[in-house]
């Protein structure tokens, strides 16, 4: 059977992981740029799957598809898939792969969803045990699993609260193939922590020590960290081994009470003091800030606008307008439009390049 790939820029480091999964099994997932092959597989994320999902429908061949948007509503991507990876597909597509192949029963794969309901998945992905990538290159991945829960996020729905992190021989291995070692997790500075919550700062410069051979970029896209995490110690870490100039990091809101409704887990305080340390450190901050959440009153945005500015003077930032995503606390909800004292004034912000972003169109995925 011909199996392949559906190649999307955007899910291209799944993609690299994935071959690298399905090779280690026997299969090559061959890139193709339409609805080819007798078995094809889509990573789909909420913004991009509505352009694909009648390409699914009318495509000839078994259609799996996985990422976060299919593993968030599975039951409603049906519609337009065979099969739906939920979660991690590294141990769980080969399997349906094998299934489909060698005449096993593709509906209890354990994580694979179809037509008559979803088979429960029984293992969470060991980094170790799988490369994040080998013929089709992709980032690094240092963790999976995120202990937070912030209310717009998908990452803990499809990766799991517990923080996993590859091993620092086999960061330093897949490191080798590249002068530039740029990484992906959820919050970098959490790597080796126990509990992904208190950073490990020990391990952490362990394992940027052991980095000799390349130019590190740590704290940067795609690593960012959380504002609580940035201290004295981490950011000397940067500075000390790191060549990215600059620490990227969410405040999301500009009041402590969006905040806590959002269980972002750290407070205006922690994101000032951040800033602080990139200041001390001679590290620019770059920042994330998010408008319209539903409960968000005109003074919360106005305190975020207020947020914005003041950042504005010592770095950028980065604005987004909220996306209520399927699996998350906020699905379902709708986003609330910016106050036109408040869009106006960003627009002059904008106008300096501090701050940057798009928040004019809302993204409604259910179109
Ligand atoms: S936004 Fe970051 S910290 Fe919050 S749940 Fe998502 S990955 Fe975790």
């Amino acid at each position: 059977m011909n199996i392949v790939w559906r190649y999307i820029s955007h899910s291209r480091n799944t993609y690299a992981g994935l071959y690298a999964a399905c090779e280690k099994y026997g299969y090559s997932l061959e890139p193709v740029d339409g609805p080819e092959g007798d078995i094809i597989c889509y990573s789909l994320n909420s913004l991009n799957y509505n352009l694909y999902a009648e390409e699914m429908r009318e495509a000839e061949g078994i259609v799996i598809t996985g990422g976060p948007h299919p593993s968030a509503c599975w039951d409603e991507v049906l519609r337009d898939a065979d099969y739906v990876v939920v979660g991690e597909g590294e141990r769980t597509l080969p399997r349906l792969l094998d299934a489909l192949t060698k005449g096993g029963d593709p509906e209890s794969v354990p994580g694979v969803a179809s037509k008559n309901g979803l088979t429960p998945t029984d293992h969470s992905v060991r980094l170790d045990a799988y490369p994040c990538f080998s013929r089709m290159k992709g980032y690094i991945e240092l963790s999976r699993g995120c202990p937070f829960n912030c209310g717009y996020c998908q990452t803990p729905r499809l990766h799991g609260n517990r923080m996993r992190h590859r091993s620092r021989e086999a960061v330093v291995e897949l490191a080798s193939k590249f002068r530039d070692a740029r990484f992906v997790t959820p919050n970098a500075f959490a790597y080796g922590s126990s509990d992904g919550v208190h950073p490990d700062v020990e391990k952490l410069e362990r394992l940027l020590s052991s980095l000799t051979k390349n130019n590190i970029y740590l704290g940067t896209f795609p690593s960012e960290v959380r504002p609580e995490f940035v201290l004295p110690e981490t950011a000397e870490l940067v500075v000390q081994y790191c060549s990215n100039k600059n620490l990227h990091f969410g405040a999301q809101a500009g009041s402590d009470d969006v905040l806590r409704k959002l269980k972002r887990g750290h407070t205006i305080d922690d994101v000032m003091k951040a800033i602080d340390t990139c200041l001390d450190f001679h590290l620019l901050p770059v920042v994330d800030v998010i408008f319209g959440f539903p409960f968000e009153t005109d003074e919360d945005q106005q305190k975020t606008f207020d947020l914005v500015k003041e950042i504005s003077r010592y770095g950028k930032v980065h604005v987004h307008l909220l996306t209520p995503l399927p699996g998350t606390d906020l699905a379902g909800t709708v986003c609330r439009d910016i106050l036109p004292d408040i869009d106006s004034k960003l627009g002059k912000l904008a106008q300096n390049g501090h701050v940057t972003g798009y928040w004019h169109e809302k993204i409604d995925w259910a179109k």
